[in-house]
C-alpha cells in the first residue's frame, strides 16, 4: 500500500491523503500520457481491465505525479450513497454534518478513486452524475447544500469486464460519462520485469512465473473466470524469494486461490510442471 495516511493536519483535511513516495508503475502504453491530458481538462477517467494488473498502482503513481491527494474508495454492494456524500451524526455537541470521501474529494480538490464501482448499486453510483458533466457540482440533500467542485477535484473509477453481468454493470449513461484507459496484462518482458522489482526475485525465477501465468490465462473461460494476476505471481514471487520452493509457492499463491475443480487443478499443476 503506497498510500500513506499521515497524522492529521487541522489546517488540511486532505494532508492524510498526500502519496509521499513515488508508487512504482511500469508503463506498458502510453497509459501516463492519456492520463495527464485527460487530467488537463478534469475528465472522468475509467481504468478498464482485469483484476490484478496494475489500475490501482496506475492511479497512485499518476496522483504522485500531479501532485495530488488521493481518495480512494473501495465499492462494495451495501455502499450507500451516504457512505460517499457524508451524514450528520450524534457527537457531544449535538448532530454535526460529516463530509464523506467523495465530498471530501470534491470540496478540497482530490483525486476519488472507485474502486471496482460495479460492486456498488446503481442507485448509489447515480450520486457521480452532476459531478461527471460540466456541472461538476455535488448536491448534499440532507444539507440543503451544493458542493461546487473544486478546479483540481477528478473521478477515476476502475472497471473490470470481465465481471459483468446484467444485475452487476454500469448504467450506459455513466458509462458515457468517462474517458477509458485499457489495461491488460504487459508483455511477457515487462511484467517479469514488474516481478522481479516487486517480489525481488532473479529474471529466472520471473521468468518461469510469467510461463505459468500465460498458461493460467490459456484456460480462462475453460472453467476459470481468469487467469493468473500479475499481483498473483507477485505474490508467488515473495514467497520464493522467502525460502519457499518454486512448485509450492505457485500452488499457494496461482493455484488454490482460485479454483477447487480438480481437473482445472491438475491442469494448472502441469502448467506449472511444464514451466519449472
Ligand atoms: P488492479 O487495481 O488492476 O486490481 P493493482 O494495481 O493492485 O491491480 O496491481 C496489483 C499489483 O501488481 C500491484 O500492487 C503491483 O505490485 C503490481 N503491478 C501490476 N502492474 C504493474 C505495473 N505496470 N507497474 C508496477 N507494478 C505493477
Amino acid at each position: 500500500m503506497t498510500q500513506t495516511r499521515a497524522r492529521a493536519d487541522a489546517g488540511n483535511p486532505l494532508a492524510g491523503f498526500k502519496v509521499g513516495r513515488e508508487p512504482y508503475f511500469r508503463a506498458i502504453g502510453n497509459e501516463v500520457e492519456l492520463y495527464e491530458a485527460a487530467y488537463r481538462t478534469r475528465m472522468p477517467v475509467m481504468l478498464k481491465g482485469p483484476t490484478g494488473c496494475g489500475k490501482t498502482r496506475f492511479v497512485e503513481h499518476m496522483a504522485w505525479k500531479l501532485n495530488r491527494p488521493l481518495i480512494t474508495i473501495s465499492c462494495h454492494e451495501d455502499m450507500t450513497a451516504s457512505d460517499l456524500v457524508g451524514r450528520y451524526l450524534l457527537d457531544a455537541g449535538g448532530t454535526v454534518w460529516h463530509d464523506g470521501p467523495l465530498t471530501l474529494a470534491v470540496r478540497h480538490g482530490a483525486i476519488c478513486y472507485l474502486d471496482e464501482i460495479v460492486e456498488a448499486r446503481q442507485d448509489t453510483t447515480v450520486v457521480i452524475h452532476s459531478l461527471t458533466d460540466d456541472r461538476r457540482m455535488l448536491p448534499l440533500e440532507k444539507k440543503n447544500e451544493v458542493v461546487q467542485a473544486h478546479p483540481d477535484f477528478q473521478i477515476v473509477i476502475s472497471y473490470n469486464p470481465g465481471y459483468q453481468s446484467v444485475l452487476k454493470d454500469l448504467k450506459e449513461s455513466t458509462k458515457q460519462r468517462f474517458g477509458a484507459i485499457g489495461f491488460s496484462y504487459p508483455s511477457p518482458e515487462i511484467e517479469a520485469e514488474i516481478v522481479m522489482r516487486e517480489a525481488g526475485v532473479d529474471r529466472r525465477a520471473a521468468d518461469t512465473l510469467v510461463c505459468i501465468a500465460k498458461r493460467s490465462r490459456n484456460l480462462k473461460g475453460q472453467g476459470l473466470d481468469e487467469g493468473a494476476s500479475t499481483r498473483m505471481l507477485i505474490n508467488a514471487g515473495l514467497l520464493i524469494a522467502g525460502g519457499i520452493p518454486i512448485a509450492e509457492a505457485c500452488q499457494v499463491a496461482m493455484v488454490v486461490p482460485i479454483t477447487d475443480d480438480p481437473d482445472l487443478r491438475d491442469a494448472l499443476t502441469g502448467a506449472i510442471a511444464a514451466c519449472i
